[in-house]
């Protein structure tokens, strides 16, 4: 049901929109659009750029609008597709999930082409973008939930040559930390869709909150640029943490339920180390505090495992059940491709 005036098949720079069906109360006959940046130019790989799919996140689309407008068609080798603001009413609502049919994107797909607006948005990609493209970027934030340490990320998908794939993808974003993380909360993720089709999938969680240091948005930008010259689709130096001056990346995971912290208790949630650290076994991470007794001693929140503080709940109130840390584990390059 989507339309576009966008031809996937030119060569050349266009700008369009992807225009979705949505009947409301003051618009009987009204669309949906979504902004897209279509360059195409000679042979070599289609890449498929795409933020705010969480509305609430605003790194990946300030750092693919900022492309959109620089890039000429001489830069590119094959086609970008560039879609800043994905779930675009929840971009412009500035919320998570979509304001119009309160549906998350990220847990729509394969969706649904009579659905209502986001379950149309996952089809389209899953049926129209996803097949004609080789590599997937899908670039998230904690937005207003979580504080992640800016990082790439993946899943370790069971295909060796794609995961090989996937683990020099999110290397060439350059971070600090990368990390291998695991669905611990629903199934219908874009990434996963992508990852059934056999695509090259690179994901990040560059911070989070509404308050972003400019420094996040250079490793949104410059990542960016780097896995594009990595997979081979933008012209211009290869650069490497190396070639940068600086230490390889902490390779981390959380593959197991466990590493994922939830509340027991609702009250208000007191972190004890900074995003990044190290923490042993039973370090004490977090505290719940109880507005309504603060006689009560706090509630005390200890580390699962050896490992580093990756993300952290990002509003103080907190309620039984929401995820309030991540504990990841250091592992090697070598012991991902042997799992
Ligand atoms: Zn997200």
């Amino acid at each position: 049901m989507i339309r576009t005036d966008i031809d996937l098949g030119r060569t050349g720079k266009q700008q369009g929109y992807l225009q979705v069906p949505y009947s409301h109360n003051l618009g009987g006959w009204a669309n949906v659009m979504i902004p897209i940046t279509v360059i195409a130019h000679g042979a070599g790989p289609s890449v498929l750029v795409l933020g705010g799919n969480h509305g609430d996140e605003y790194q990946g689309q300030v750092a693919i609008m900022k492309l959109a407008r620089a890039l000429t068609e001489g830069q590119v080798q094959g086609r970008l597709i560039l879609i800043p603001s994905l779930n675009f009413p929840a971009a412009l609502a500035s919320t998570r999930l979509s304001p119009i049919d309160g549906m998350n994107l990220n847990r729509a797909f394969p969706g649904d082409p009579h659905g209502p607006v986001t379950s149309q948005i996952a089809h389209y990609l899953a049926h129209e973008l996803f097949p004609i493209c080789d590599a997937v970027i899908d670039i998230h934030s904690g937005g207003r939930s979580m504080d992640f340490v800016p990082c790439s990320h993946m899943h370790v998908v069971s295909d060796r040559v794609q995961r090989q794939a996937m683990l020099d993808a999110m290397l060439a974003w350059n971070t600090e930390f990368c990390f291998l993380y695991t669905d611990i909360a629903g199934s219908g993720l874009l990434p996963v869709e992508a990852e059934n089709q056999g695509k090259t999938v690179i994901t990040t969680e560059l911070g989070g909150s509404e308050s972003i240091p400019a420094s996040v948005h250079r490793i949104a930008h410059d990542g960016l640029v780097n896995v594009l010259r990595h997979l081979g689709v933008l012209d211009g130096q290869i650069q490497s943490r190396t070639s940068m001056g600086l230490a390889p990346s902490i390779l981390t995971q959380a593959l197991e339920a466990r590493n994922y912290l939830l509340a027991p208790e609702s009250g208000i949630f007191e972190v004890c180390v900074e995003l990044g650290t190290k923490v042993s076994v039973d370090e004490p991470v977090a505290r719940i505090h109880f507005l309504e007794r603060p006689d009560r001693e706090p509630l005390q929140i200890v580390s699962p495992k050896h490992g580093y503080l990756i993300c952290m709940r990002s509003p103080c109130k907190t309620q039984q059940g929401d995820c309030i840390a991540v504990i990841a584990e250091e592992v090697s390059v070598e012991s991902v491709m042997k799992s």
